[in-house]
């Protein structure tokens, strides 16, 4: 199934204005694809749907580009990673040289033992202190707090709101951009060029043609591949065109058909149309045609009774690319 406004996105990909769909992260933290967005329709998928969908049918490659970690408090993304106290949770945290006194666990500088040229004693208990009875320790020290530990607390700070979290209360991004394969590129100009023929089979046909149409009715705007129509004889016709017609894509027709009185054809251009869309095409009077090699259209068809694919985008949809590390 390629609705209109995914056509047109292809489109875009097609003539070079855009080299690749890639993502961005919108004000809400979100990961939006605007190349995408804005030429999608209201009832379309949403834009990331609409490319795993493509990519999932290797009309285009999906390419890793990076991770994201989003800030839970004000959704910016871009944190930087960042150590901080495990205490009070401070970052102003110094690794310094310590001193510990063996026999009483006391841990200071080395200055706060040093009592005068190679003498030390303990700052705590007081005691003279040999070099013998003291380990020298590499330490984070709290410049706020004071606590001092061996090892340090990482932690990431978001740049726009300075607030700092645990790494695993940030919100994490997997972003992908992407673009044409060898065989989209094919198969789109094999949807356009049926689209095409059967805008010319209209217009012999006396039809005023529009393609990538809106109808209008009401208060609803439904996008339709192909609109035509007679004025003298008061005919209209919506064509719509798919590479394997599957139900949903035939009750679509239908509906945009049906709430402006208009007759409906349906194009496959892989000259295959699933049993259900035969049946349902059948019961809406729907007339079914296959887009031909040569350019032509027949009304041949063959049928097929699976629908393709459904698992495996129900699986890739669902490890979907928002993860919280939680
Ligand atoms: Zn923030
Ligand atoms: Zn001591
Ligand atoms: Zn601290």
């Amino acid at each position: 199934m390629a609705t209109p406004g995914v056509l047109r996105l292809l489109e875009t990909l097609a003539d070079g204005t855009v080299e690749e769909f890639s993502p961005v992260i919108n004000e809400e933290g979100e990961v939006s694809y605007p190349d995408v967005e804005q030429h999608l329709d209201a009832n379309d998928p949403d834009a990331y749907s609409v490319l795993e969908s493509l990519a999932r049918r290797d009309i285009l490659y999906r390419e890793f580009r990076e991770k994201a970690y989003v800030c839970p408090e004000c959704g910016r993304d871009g944190m930087r990673y960042t150590t901080v106290c495990a205490e009070c949770g401070s970052q102003n945290t110094i690794e310094q040289e310590l001193y510990k006194h063996v026999e009483c666990g006391c841990l200071a500088p080395e200055e706060q033992f040093r009592v005068g040229e190679g003498e030390y004693a303990c700052p705590d208990c007081q005691l003279a202190v040999r070099p013998e009875q003291m380990e020298v320790l590499q330490q984070h020290v709290c410049q706020t707090c004071g606590e001092s530990a061996a090892g340090s607390v990482g932690a990431l700070r978001c740049r726009e709101c300075l607030s700092v979290c645990e790494p695993h209360k940030a919100i994490e991004w997997v972003l992908y951009s992407y673009g044409f394969e060898q065989y989209g590129r094919q198969w789109l100009t094999t949807q356009l060029s049926a689209r095409q023929a059967l805008a010319e089979m209209l217009d012999e046909r006396g039809f005023t043609v529009e393609v990538d149409a809106y109808i209008r009715n009401d208060s609803t705007e439904t996008p339709v591949h192909l609109y035509g129509e007679d004025d003298l004889l008061g005919d209209r016709v919506i064509g719509a065109v798919h590479e394997r017609p599957e139900q949903e894509d035939v009750e679509r027709l239908h509906t945009a058909a049906a709430a402006v009185d208009a007759r409906s054809v349906l194009v496959s251009t892989s000259g295959t149309v699933t049993k259900q869309a035969e049946e349902l095409a059948q019961n809406h009077d729907i007339g079914l045609l296959s887009y031909q090699q040569d350019g032509s259209l027949e009304r041949e068809y063959t049928t097929a009774t699976r629908t393709e694919h459904s698992s495996s985008m129900l699986q890739r949809l669902t490890s979907s690319v928002r993860r919280q590390l939680n």
